[in-house]
């Protein structure tokens, strides 16, 4: 049966000139008025197609320039198979043109799909922007993989200078290249949703300029969708209603499949509440219910509520994993709930809610502990952007409405509407992602049950520990994992296994003696020691399977800074080739306890973090 599966999935992997194309997004929107049409873009010189002022827009048709001796330095094998590819495709010289950007699927006899960049703005570190749109970022192609029926848009990051580039070069540097390539897929293994990364080329003849002359590459990443909050943000400024109403019906049929995909607006009851199918249901409160049930509610509020809960989603699953975008600004905030557009991010090493991986970044607004609300900060700009379609109501389709907006008298109803509405999907997101943080906390703690007094008694208990004894936060559950109950009866066989989650230098809690971070930790051990028994039992054989189930939510692997900066330094100055493909398989199968490539490596890579590489800082530049 299993082979059969894979043989299925094998015969629908075709060559790159066999994979389906399409260009919905463009066919769909309104083109840059400047450059209407594909041939009037290709007509242009280069030159023309630069920075500039927009409006009317969701993008304009814009080639990639083209890179001189690219080499293609790695390609992420299960980007390939998602995308459809075969494997081996890769060594194909229509591949490797491609994803440097010197092939496009686009002639001037038989047409096909002209390349675009998007045009959007956005609210960053709290004020507004102004236009930025894709400013280094080239979509190449839509393509749907049969076997998934998922849709990608495939794009080149670093493919040249669009009219959204403002001052910049439209290029970026190997290092963040690197950098994305990597935690793109090691996120996606993680099972947090974002946006791929295919390949990566290096530009050997691009000297880009940054703090010093660095070598240019170009990531060829994909996703279900590349709209930004910051896509409404632009024409909401502008007072571009007609554009707002074509996005959101856009995202709505055809990233989202269908209005009937999203949440119910008449039912709430708790199939819609309710967070993912692998969670037992829980509804909201039942006020809130009944609050649903009073306000009439349009599908572009549904269309919203579901941009809201996909969001909470995946800022749970960042809590739960340590990971930190760095940059969530607006334009950086996916309208599909992917992480997105990787600068200056980071995973947690030593647990500290106040740790921000952005240098720039002095209020802390992009911290661990302020992610959560800063999602619903950016969500509460895109309620203000659908503002007007939400607070319609039934009448969103009126005439009169859709041509000349709200009338004077009906304005504070739908103000209001809006309003309530808004703030209600503030709760739902609220509940969303609280359950969905409780689901992944639980699974990584190895419960298969939910327990009210979990969140005080074993999350935060835990949290506090390990920030008062500095203590890493990954490495804590990986490590949990392989702990055996029996080990765990007594208070002295508690305190023995504890130093099992210090570094190697020991701990670091400031007013802590030895013993006392032993005791520390004991005692959590002794609470969860018995949540674990009243879940599984205290069979040994049970024991032992629970270990298995946490070693499989719980990476042994993930990308931290340290191990990114010594790629980067090897692949950049000592023209290593082979450490790129070491580390992204071990991206790729995050929870194995050894990859059998380069043992001391991997035991390195896994291990302890170097004491002064801990909770490193990147700036914006890239
Ligand atoms: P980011 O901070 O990377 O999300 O980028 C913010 C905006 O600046 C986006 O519109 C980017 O496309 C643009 N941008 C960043 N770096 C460059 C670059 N080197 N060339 C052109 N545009 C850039
Ligand atoms: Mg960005």
């Amino acid at each position: 049966m299993a082979s059969q599966v894979s043989n299925t999935e094998s015969s629908h992997r075709c060559s790159l000139t066999e994979l389906s194309k399409s260009n919905v997004f463009t066919s769909k929107l309104p083109p840059d008025p400047g450059f209407e049409t594909p041939q009037a873009s290709h007509k242009a010189r280069r030159e023309r197609l630069y920075p500039r002022t927009v409006k009317g827009a969701a993008f304009t048709f814009v080639r990639p320039e083209t890179t001189e001796d690219p080499e293609l330095l790695g390609v992420s094998p299960r980007a390939l198979k998602d995308l459809g590819l075969k494997a081996g495709e890769e060594n194909t010289a229509l591949f490797k043109a491609v994803v440097a950007g010197n092939e496009f699927f686009w002639d001037e006899e038989n047409g096909g799909v002209y390349p675009w960049a998007q045009c959007y703005g956005g609210w960053q570190f709290g004020s507004w922007a102004g236009q930025l749109g894709d400013g280094r970022a080239i979509s190449l192609f839509e393509s749907t993989n049969p076997s998934t029926n998922i849709r990608y848009e495939v794009q080149l990051k670093g493919a040249g200078r669009t009219p959204y580039s403002r001052f910049a070069d439209g290029k970026a540097v190997l290092r963040s290249s690197i950098r994305e390539y990597i935690v793109s897929e090691a996120l996606n293994a993680l099972g947090i949703p974002t946006t791929r990364a295919l390949s990566l080329s290096l530009l050997p003849r691009a000297r880009v300029l940054r703090e010093r002359i660095e070598p240019g590459a170009i990531v060829c990443r994909f996703a279900e969708s590349w709209l930004r909050f910051g896509t409404f943000d632009l024409p909401h400024s502008r007072g571009d209603r007609d554009m707002i109403r074509k996005l959101a019906t856009y995202v709505a049929e055809d990233a989202f499949k269908g209005w009937e995909f999203l949440p119910g607006a008449v039912s709430l009851g708790q199939d819609q509440l309710d967070d993912s199918v692998e969670e037992p249901p829980r509804g909201l409160p039942r006020d809130l219910t009944q609050e649903h049930q009073g306000v009439e509610e349009n599908r572009f509020a549904r269309l919203y509520r579901e941009i809201a809960r996909r969001n909470a989603r995946t800022v749970a699953a960042w809590q739960a994993y340590g990971f930190m975008n760095g940059v969530l600004n607006t334009d950086n905030t996916s309208i599909y709930g992917l992480s997105l557009d990787y600068g200056p991010f980071a995973f947690m090493d030593n647990f500290d809610p106040q740790y921000t991986p952005n240098h720039d970044d002095h209020m802390l607004r992009y911290s661990y502990k302020n992610q959560p609300s800063v999602i619903w900060w950016n969500l509460v700009r895109l309620g203000e952007c659908l503002g007007e379609l939400i607070g319609a109501g039934p009448q969103v389709d009126d005439e009169t409405f859709v041509k000349q907006g709200v009338t004077e008298d009906a304005a504070p109803a739908l103000i209001k509407r809006a309003e309530t509405i808004i703030e209600r999907t503030g709760d739902e997101y609220k509940t969303v992602f609280l359950n969905h943080y409780k689901h992944l906390m639980s699974r990584r703690l190895g419960l298969q049950t939910q327990k009210e007094s979990d969140f005080q008694e074993l999350f935060s208990e835990l949290l506090d520990t390990l920030e008062a004894l500095e203590l890493d936060f990954n490495h804590f559950f990986r490590r949990l994992s392989s702990v055996p109950l029996a080990g765990l009866e007594t208070e002295a066989g508690r305190k023995e296994v504890a130093p099992r989650f210090f570094h190697a230098e020991g701990h670091g809690g400031i007013g802590y003696s030895e013993d006392s971070a032993r005791e520390r930790i004991a005692k959590w051990l002794d609470k969860w020691r018995q949540r674990i028994l009243e879940d599984w039992g205290s069979d040994a054989y049970a024991d032992v399977k629970r270990q298995r189930s946490m070693r499989d939510v719980n990476p042994n692997f993930i990308p931290r800074g340290w191990i990114l900066d010594e790629v980067i330094e090897r692949v950049e100055r000592r023209g290593d080739r082979e450490i790129l493909g070491r580390v992204m398989n071990m991206a790729l199968n995050p929870f194995n306890e050894e990859w059998g490539l380069n043992k001391d490596e991997e035991e390195r890579f896994c291990g302890d973090v170097p004491k002064f590489q801990r909770a490193m800082m990147c700036s914006c530049s890239s």
